[in-house]
Order: structure tokens, then C-alpha cells, then sequence
């Protein structure tokens, strides 16, 4: 047991949201009555699955709600459920930190622009200390279920809480808002309700208020003795789409994500069959912060006919659709399933298999779509979680070709770093004669639009992906084809144009071939130690020399990356090949002395274009000036 009376510290993380919160969702107040509906809502789920095992907890208080109550003359507003409660550790832990990983860092990215910060607070979920946006001081009265002992938890949302040891007649949670100096319009009936319809109308549970009557002699309304429920009270995902409004589906939405923004897309369904369920899935419309962040919870509840077990079921949804929210019940599931169960399962696996379509379909749906909203809604779910979806060509055998079909890519034919275009765009207009997708991969999307590998490509009209995601290289090693085509590196092995070169075409590179062997092979000794081989290439138009990988090697960018990220890379040399065309390269069979050193620089300046790094910088910027200077010399 704690000690009776405490006075505690918020950490850091939660001063600076309360400050936030307090200033930049003020015009967004009303929100706070939804937060903490929410809140008892998620309390009464937890109590009736833990009641599953112990059905003692429930028994003397069996039908649970949610109450809503406000007292005039004292200013206070009163949320009540007879929920699962807190401990007092449970109290000081969920009330006074934030648990979440990442948390440090998401709040090191505030601006201190409240307008800006507003929208990343949304993300970041509001929860309960949006109270403090109507509040002065909050007193949380709790009381955990199966236990006697209740707490007391007061502060007035700046630096400190406290603690205390209490007594409280029922299990469950009483919050009670103190309210701030001008916020008396909330202390009405009316105005109460229609917040709660308004944001809280889908919530499971009844949420009760007394009852308010006009009385004709006084001339004024008057509470009766008598409670009513303000909400429809059934859970949403059971009810006929027809009866739900877009609005229901949204408030619906940020009540299971925590999310402050409506989602982007939905789709409801009951699924019969072997595996009866319901699904009623969301895209979010903005990426949250921790996407990456491997420890982050999912975003799916399940429920076993109406009964909630469990939050963050990751078992429902495959990884590359990690940011899918919502709700799936199932009428098959035994109520008593675990995490652990649910990992076996070949019931789940359908249940995940069928709701891995829904979502593809429900993406397709708005990739296809011939309306510029759906199109616009398309982009900005690429925008967001493109890369995401990108994990799923490798991830997910099944649906490769229906993920392959819903990427989008940056090419050679824009100018913008906008991935827009599909395979299918791409494959419509290849060029007569082209039977392979090419790409070129770098980390950046400059570094890929300027790269050398490009030129041939440019000259003759011929389209390329420009990939710059660190997921693009794992990804085309995926999906080396699409459509009957293969994906072709532009950077890789001995580039085949096939029918897109001519018949003069190939003669002229074959004589230019014959004339450079001497030089070729000069070049080759020159710099034995740094390549494989050394080639007259057929890529090149503008540039004199170019770096590309062996055909079943990893490409440079590849390599880099692996490194970057602190694995191994295999050390595989690169090719080196010469425009035998450009006038250094010309230059170069008529030197002697410097030969070897003009080498290295053709070399270097390779590595370079391709976003390599030097192994010696200074070497480089000798032979470089030396270079510059005998030209100067030689011009005067
Ligand atoms: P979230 O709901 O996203 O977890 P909140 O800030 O809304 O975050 O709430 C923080 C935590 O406080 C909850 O996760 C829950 O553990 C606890 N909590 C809040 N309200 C209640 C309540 N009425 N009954 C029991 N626990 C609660
Ligand atoms: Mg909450």
C-alpha cells in the first residue's frame, strides 16, 4: 500500500501536453465530454471481459453504464461508470505519465506553433487530460473492481497531482470537473446532450442522465428523480449501414483510434460462411507518428459476439496494414480466447485473410475511382502509408499482384517527386518494342532523377520508376515482375535494350566496342583493385563514365544502405563502364604519365553521381586539380 496522502509530479511529456491541450484545442472544447465518455466506456469493456473469469466482480452491480451528471451551484461537471476502476498505482501510472514509446520524441517535434501542433496532438490522441480545457482542477474519485479501497486524485493541471486514500460505495470511476471561470453554458441538460449525441451517440453502453421535465406552474424545467438514457446504447458495427450516418462512422472511428481527424475510408461488413464475424475497418487519413516504431500498438479491437477482449489484436491484420483501425466481432470465437490462442488459430487466420481482401478492395476502390475526390483521397493514402503498403509485396504471397496493382511511383516523365503513376500507367505506354519495367533506385529522388544510368533511356523516350524509399530496394526484390514483364535495374548487369535498339545503333556500339579494347583494357589494369571488369557501355550519352552492379550483385545503393543501417553488405566490386564517345574518355588514349590517375578520377566521379562516398576524398581532389591544371596549361 501507498502512503495516504502524496503529492506527485507530472512527467515532462504530460506538462507539455496539458499546456498544449489547453491552448491550442479550445475551439474544439466540447470535445473533452466524448474523451471522457470514451474513457468509462473502455473501463466497462475491461470489467466485463475480466468478469469472464471472475464472474464475483460483476454480480452485485451487473448492468453497466455510463452517467453523466452537473451540478449548477457547485460548477462541476460528473462523468460516472461503474467500470473496472483503478488501483492507486493504476491511478498514478495511467493518470500522471504517458505510456506510450516514442512519446519523447514525438514531443520533441512540436513547434510551439499551437495552430501546427494542434493537428499533431490530434494524432498523438487527446484523452483524458482534454478535461483541462473546461476544468480548473479535476478530482478523480475510482474505486477498482474486487477491491475496497478506493483513491482520490486531484490537481489542477499544471505541474503536480495528489494522491489520497478514500471511500467510494461501488466499484468504477467518478471524474468531476471543476469547471473554469465562463464555461457555465455547459451546465444545462440540453447542451450536455446534444454533446454526448453528437460525439457519443455509438457508444455500447447506455449513458444515462437524470431526467429533466417542464413544469408548467413554475415555468421552468425541472429534474425528476428518474434516469434516461440520451444514447441509442447498441453497438454501432451491428446496426444495418443504412441507420448509421457518415458522422456515426466517424465519431465511431476516433472513438477505437483515439484519433482527433475523421478517418479517410471505411468499409462494414458481415461476413458469413465458415467464419461468421463483422468487420467495420477504417484507413486513417493521416499516418501516426509511431508507424515505424515496432512496439506501437495496432488498431484492432475484437470482440466476441458484442463482448470486448482484447485492444492491439495484431493477430487480425496483417503487418503491411498496421494502420487499419477497428472493430472485428465474432460470433465463432470462443470467449475466453488469448493472445496466445488467437496466434494458432486457423479460425483467426480466415477471420485475417478476409479482412485483408476487405481492405484491398476498399483501396482499390479508391484507386480506381473516376471521381477526382476519390482520386485525391487515393494520393493522399499513398502519401501517407505508400511505404507501408510496400512492405506487402514481400509480405504477403496471396495478394502480391493486387498490392502490385495499388502502388504508385515517381517516373522519368514528370518533374515532381509525385508518385503517381501505377504499373499499369506505366506498362499502357511502353514504348513499341520495350518488353521490361525499368527503375533506377538512389537514395534520394534527385540523386535517382539525375542519375547517369538514365541517359539512354531519356534519349530514346523510354520511362523509368525513380525509387528513393529505403523500402523500394527490398521491394523490387519482390517483384520482378508485373504483368508478364520483368523489372529491369537500369544500374544492374549488362543492359539488354533488345528491339529498342536499331540495327545502326548496335553496329556503331559494336565498332565503338572494337576501338576502345586497348583503352579498355588499359583502364581495367589501371583499376584492378577497385573493379570487376571494365566495359564500353551503351547507357551512357552525355556522361563519361558509370558505375553499375553485376547482374546478380547487390546493387550499390543497396549496399550503402545495409551499411548505413549497421548491417554487413557483401563486398561485391561494381562495373565500371566508359563512354568511349565522350571526349575525356578520348582524351584519356592519348595519356601516359597520368594515365592511371585519370582513371581513378573516371572512376571516382562515378561512385560519386551514384551517391557514393569516396574512400579517399583528398586523393580525389588532387588528382582532380591536377587534372584542371594540365587542361588550363594546355589551353594557354
Ligand atoms: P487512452 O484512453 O488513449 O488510453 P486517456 O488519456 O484517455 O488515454 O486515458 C489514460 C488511461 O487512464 C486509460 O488508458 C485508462 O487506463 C485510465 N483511465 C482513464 N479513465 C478511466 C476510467 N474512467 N476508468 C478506468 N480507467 C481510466
Ligand atoms: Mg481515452
Amino acid at each position: 500500500m501507498g502512503a495516504q496522502h502524496e503529492t506527485l509530479a507530472f512527467q515532462a511529456e504530460v506538462k507539455q501536453l496539458l499546456h498544449l491541450m489547453i491552448h491550442s484545442l479550445y475551439s474544439n472544447k466540447e470535445i473533452f465530454l466524448r474523451e471522457l465518455i470514451s474513457n468509462a466506456s473502455d473501463a466497462c469493456d475491461k470489467l466485463r471481459f475480466e468478469a469472464l473469469h471472475d464472474g464475483a466482480l460483476l454480480a452485485d452491480d451487473p448492468d453497466l453504464r455510463i452517467r453523466v451528471a452537473y451540478d449548477k451551484a457547485a460548477r462541476t461537471i460528473t462523468v460516472s461508470d461503474n467500470g473496472v476502476g483503478m488501483s492507486r498505482e493504476e491511478v498514478v501510472a495511467n493518470l500522471g505519465t504517458i505510456a506510450r514509446s516514442g512519446t519523447r520524441e514525438f514531443f520533441a517535434k512540436l513547434s510551439g506553433d499551437q495552430a501546427k501542433d494542434a493537428n499533431l496532438i490530434g494524432q498523438f490522441g487527446v484523452g483524458f487530460y482534454s478535461g483541462f480545457i473546461v476544468a480548473r482542477k479535476i478530482t478523480v474519485l475510482t474505486r477498482r473492481a474486487g477491491s475496497e479501497a478506493a483513491v482520490r486524485w486531484e490537481s489542477a493541471g499544471e505541474g503536480e497531482f495528489s494522491i489520497d486514500a478514500a471511500e467510494k460505495p461501488g466499484r468504477g470511476t467518478d471524474v468531476i470537473l471543476e469547471l473554469r471561470e465562463g464555461e457555465d453554458d455547459l451546465l444545462s441538460t440540453w447542451r450536455l446532450k446534444s454533446i454526448i449525441t453528437k460525439y457519443s451517440d455509438h457508444i455500447t453502453l447506455p449513458i444515462v442522465m437524470r431526467k429533466e421535465e417542464w413544469d408548467k406552474d413554475k415555468n421552468e424545467y425541472v429534474t425528476k428523480d428518474e434516469d434516461e438514457t440520451v444514447n441509442q446504447a447498441t453497438a454501432l458495427w451491428t446496426r444495418s449501414k443504412n441507420d448509421i450516418s457518415e458522422e456515426q462512422y466517424h465519431e465511431f472511428y476516433k472513438h477505437v483510434s483515439h484519433d482527433f481527424e475523421a478517418p479517410l475510408a471505411y468499409t462494414h461488413n458481415r461476413v458469413e460462411g465458415r467464419q461468421e464475424y463483422i468487420q467495420l475497418l477504417y484507413v486513417p487519413a493521416r499516418a501516426p507518428f509511431d508507424l515505424y516504431d515496432r512496439e506501437r500498438k495496432h488498431g484492432i479491437k475484437l470482440y466476441v459476439r458484442r463482448v470486448f477482449i482484447m485492444d492491439d489484436a495484431e493477430q487480425l491484420m496483417p503487418q503491411y496494414l498496421r494502420f487499419v483501425k477497428g472493430v472485428i466481432d465474432s460470433n465463432d470465437l470462443p470467449l475466453n480466447v488469448s493472445r496466445e490462442i488467437l496466434q494458432e488459430s486457423r479460425d483467426v487466420k480466415a477471420i485475417r485473410e478476409g479482412c485483408t481482401k476487405r481492405v484491398l478492395s476498399l483501396l482499390e476502390d479508391l484507386a480506381g475511382g473516376d471521381e477526382e475526390a476519390q482520386k485525391e483521397k487515393y494520393a493522399k493514402f499513398w502519401k501517407e502509408f505508400g511505404r507501408v503498403l510496400k512492405e506487402g509485396v514481400g509480405e504477403d504471397f496471396t495478394n502480391k499482384e493486387r498490392i502490385a496493382k495499388l502502388l504508385r511511383f515517381a517516373t522519368t516523365r514528370a518533374d515532381t517527386d509525385e508518385e503517381t503513376v501505377s504499373l499499369a500507367d506505366y506498362v499502357g505506354r511502353m514504348k513499341e518494342g520495350q518488353d521490361k519495367i525499368y527503375y533506377v533506385t538512389a537514395e534520394t529522388f534527385l540523386a535517382a532523377k539525375n542519375s547517369p544510368h538514365l541517359e539512354v533511356f531519356r534519349k530514346k523516350g523510354i520511362e523509368v520508376l525513380l525509387l528513393s524509399d529505403r523500402v523500394d530496394e527490398w521491394m523490387v526484390s519482390h517483384l520482378t515482375e508485373f504483368d508478364g514483364k520483368a523489372l529491369v535495374s537500369v544500374a544492374k548487369g549488362d543492359l539488354d535494350l533488345g528491339k529498342l535498339e536499331d540495327e545502326t545503333e548496335k553496329k556503331e556500339r559494336e565498332s565503338a566496342e572494337g576501338e576502345a579494347k586497348d583503352l579498355v583494357e588499359k583502364i581495367r589494369k589501371a583499376l584492378d583493385a577497385r573493379v570487376k571488369d571494365v566495359r564500353v557501355t551503351h547507357r551512357l550519352t552525355d556522361s563519361p563514365a558509370c558505375l553499375v552492379a553485376d547482374e546478380h550483385d547487390m546493387s550499390g545503393n543497396l549496399a550503402r544502405l545495409l551499411k548505413a543501417a549497421g548491417q554487413k553488405a557483401p563486398e561485391s566490386k561494381p562495373i565500371l563502364e566508359i563512354n568511349p564517345r565522350h571526349p575525356l574518355v578520348t582524351r584519356l588514349k592519348y595519356e601516359e604519365a597520368k594515365f592511371d590517375d585519370w582513371s581513378h578520377l573516371l572512376f571516382d566521379q562515378a561512385l560519386l553521381a551514384e551517391g557514393g562516398q569516396l574512400e579517399d576524398p583528398a586523393g580525389f581532389v588532387k588528382r582532380m586539380n591536377e587534372m584542371l591544371l594540365a587542361m588550363t596549361l594546355a589551353g594557354k
